[in-house]
């Protein structure tokens, strides 16, 4: 299953400041791990597409927005695996259709779309058993991912990844915050998370963190002696909430991208890298931190936002990238 997937190269951040400061910056390219099934999605699609198999059910339905990583990720994932694949889109279907849901078109994916009001019913058993009496048995994966299956294989973003263990701050952006709980399961002592909501009021998630990594660790098909690393969220860099994209930001990543190589969405990475580099700034974290910072992926919903620079220059240095890492200077 995992043949056309590389292992994430980890890219240190040349910051003066960070220099100065005594502090390391590390950043794992999630990102680069495929083409299309890349960042975080992919881990959060890989036990639910077994979970499918061993079901024998060769109908996946999911749901997510018109511009979803998720939607767009299990579209391909779906296409390379062979599977059907069904997306219930939120909202009226608007033509023609934007370049995240041409993608999922491309790789056979059925398109539904729900009103935004019956869409909040998405995870309700009766909506579930509509969408079973109009499209037969269907693998019904949750928005975003967002199941203990989900969490699963996020355990297995760090495995493997060769001294990993020297980091003491992992941080990520959260949506749902399934990635951040996954991350805080896999750690080693002395290690924590920080996340980043993207939503706005995002301190909604530390209730829904506590009861992900509980009823995981209850669980007897997924917990294996782990234990809940410590973590925390900061919330206050969500530039006005969730799609919410401002100047500054955008500039930030632009900036970002030239200055070390490494281009960021406007949705996710985006928010959390400049706030890390902002609490830089503001002298957050102590001297001898080294931090990891989880790129999870999303480059594909720059797309509708800036279709010009950002995505052509991801296309390209994807096809060029050889896992050596460069070194960058920070001006
Ligand atoms: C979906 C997504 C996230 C959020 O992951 P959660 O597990 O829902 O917190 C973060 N970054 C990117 C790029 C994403 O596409």
């Amino acid at each position: 299953m995992l043949s056309n997937f590389h292992l994430p190269p980890i890219q240190q951040i040349k910051s003066f400041i960070a220099q100065r400061a005594n502090i390391e910056i590390h950043v794992l390219r999630l990102d680069l791990i495929h083409p299309y099934i890349n960042g975080n999605k992919w881990f959060k699609l890989k036990y639910n597409l077994l979970a499918a198999e061993a079901q024998r059910n060769t109908t996946i339905l999911t749901f997510g927005g018109a511009y979803s990583n998720h939607i767009f990720a299990t579209a391909a994932a779906g296409n390379l695996f062979g599977l059907r694949t069904i997306g219930v889109i939120r909202g009226e279907e608007r033509l023609p259709l934007n370049a995240t849901l041409q993608f999922a078109v491309s790789q056979q994916m059925e398109l539904v779309y729900l009103d935004r009001k019956t869409y909040r019913q998405r995870a309700t058993v009766e909506l579930h058993e509509q969408l079973k009496e109009r499209f037969g048995e269907v693998f019904i994966i949750p928005e975003g991912g967002a199941n203990l299956y989900g969490v699963q294989g996020c355990t297995e973003i760090l495995q493997e990844l060769p001294g990993v263990e020297e980091f003491n701050i992992i941080c990520v952006p959260c949506g749902t915050a399934t990635t951040l709980v996954g991350l805080a399961l896999s750690l080693h002592q002395q290690q924590m998370v920080m996340g980043f909501p993207v939503l706005k009021g995002g301190e909604f998630l530390v209730d829904e963190c506590d009861r992900l990594g509980k009823n995981y660790l209850a669980n007897h098909k997924f917990s294996s002696g782990r234990f809940l690393a410590p973590w925390k969220l900061v919330c206050n860099y969500h530039f006005g909430g969730y799609g919410k994209v401002k100047p500054a930001l955008m500039a930030f990543c632009q900036k970002f991208a030239d200055e070390h190589g490494i281009p960021l969405d406007y949705i996710y990475t985006g928010k959390m890298f400049y706030g890390i580099m902002d609490l830089l700034q503001k002298g957050f974290f102590s001297s001898g931190s080294r931090l990891l910072l989880i790129h999870t992926g999303g480059l594909q919903g720059n797309t509708g936002i800036d279709s010009t620079c950002l995505q052509e220059s991801f296309w390209l240095s994807y096809g060029n990238f050889d896992h050596e890492l460069r070194s960058y200077t920070w001006c």
